[in-house]
């Protein structure tokens, strides 16, 4: 199975009121120059060698956006050196609204990135205020024009629905917008508060309201009718593209193909029944490193039940859903006949449907796609 390789840069220009992401705050280049040292010795002293080419390199965060040319060069060469890497990989960088200008996008190009995956988040200041995002919506659309004057034609949009005070007629504006600059893959996310969270504490204390969870059920299927009526097809719960645009590195996750993770808290999955992580905090990865120690701190051994529940779940999210007979060829059973009273359940409630190939969630499936999940956990 051809591999990912994914690389955790945990640097961001402000911290986002919604985030628990494993980042810190960008404080000058030395202090990158230092990861990205570190970034190169783990790749280097990797002792995993994937078992196919390498074929898609994703830098994300953090804000991978706000290393300089030389950073991504340095640690683009260190995976070069340690693994085979096939020609036309799929390269991926995250970017964020104003931390890019035109020479360091046309520096990117150069270096062989040519896919973007761009956190607008949504073109409503307000909102953006309430997230606490530090760019507005003009800065997206310049930060956008200018990955088009630097040839990128590959963009995908992030985009968060599901806010507090976000009315359905906003999210469909969110959308216009987003739609009216013509990306070629969108990444549509409902808002998850997460514990702890600056945002979470505002909730709390009523300076902000909870997000309505029906309304965000009705965002949902507004944002796939208004997609689709766009030329996008929908090939994954929350993932629409253009037709030839979809992601083949996060096809991967899906797919449980080899993806191995570098940097902060990346998390690695060997293909097969391995799944590792590292350590989340910055400081402690810089240490762990500089002493010659592996940043590793969980390593999972999955058994077969695990893994075939996994592999299910996962496939699930898929519009073209769990293929069957690829189910059959890597765990020796029928998962029609493993679980055939949960699917006929799942079945006869409209959640599930299957042909001779696939078995995939339904348009209602996919609302309630949890429910459907936990069958297989
Ligand atoms: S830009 Fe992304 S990773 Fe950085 S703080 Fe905001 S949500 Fe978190």
């Amino acid at each position: 199975m051809p591999a990912g390789i994914y690389i955790h840069i945990p640097f961001c220009i402000s911290r986002c009121s919604y985030c628990d992401f494993a980042t810190e705050i960008y404080r000058d280049n030395d202090a990158v120059d230092k990861y990205v040292s570190s970034l190169c010795t783990e790749i280097q002293k990797s002792k995993f060698t994937t078992p196919d080419l390498v074929e898609t390199v994703y830098f994300g965060g953090g804000t991978p956006s706000l290393l300089n040319p030389w950073q991504l060069e340095k640690v683009f060469d260190a995976i070069n050196r340690s693994f085979e890497v096939q020609e036309n990989i799929e390269f991926t960088v995250e970017m964020n609204p104003a931390t890019v200008s035109l020479e360091k996008l046309k520096h990117f190009k150069s270096l062989g990135v040519n896919r973007a995956s761009f956190g607008v988040q949504t073109f409503d200041d307000r909102a953006l205020r309430i997230l606490a995002r530090g760019h507005d919506a003009n800065d997206a659309i310049t930060t956008f024009k200018l990955l088009r004057q630097a040839n990128f034609d590959n963009i995908s949009f992030d985009l968060i629905g599901g806010l507090p005070n976000q009315s359905l007629r906003d999210w469909e504006m969110n959308l216009d917008n987003a739609l009216a600059l013509d990306p070629e893959h969108l990444s549509l996310y409902l808002l998850e508060i997460h514990e702890g969270t600056p945002l979470d504490e505002q909730i709390r204390s009523n300076r902000q309201p909870l997000p309505d969870p029906d309304l965000a059920g009705k965002m949902y299927q507004r944002m796939a009718e208004m997609v689709s009526e766009n030329g996008f097809l929908q090939y994954e719960i929350s993932n629409f593209a253009k037709p030839g645009f979809e992601s083949a590195h996060n096809n991967k996750y899906w797919l449980c193909e080899p993806v191995i993770g570098f940097g902060v808290s990346a998390h690695s999955f060997d293909g097969g029944r391995r799944r590792w992580s590292n350590v989340r905090d910055t400081s402690e990865y810089l240490s762990m490193i500089e002493e010659g120690r592996s940043p590793i701190v969980n390593l999972e051994e999955q058994n077969e039940e695990r893994s075939s529940a996994e592999f299910a779940f996962l496939n699930l999210r898929l519009t073209k859903g769990i293929d069957l007979e690829a189910y059959e060829a890597r765990f020796g059973r029928e998962l029609l006949t493993e679980y055939s009273e949960e699917i006929s359940n799942l079945a006869m409630s409209g959640l599930l449907d299957t042909d001779d190939r696939y078995l995939r969630l339904t348009k209602k499936g996919r609302l309630f796609s949890n429910e459907v999940f936990e069958v297989f956990v």
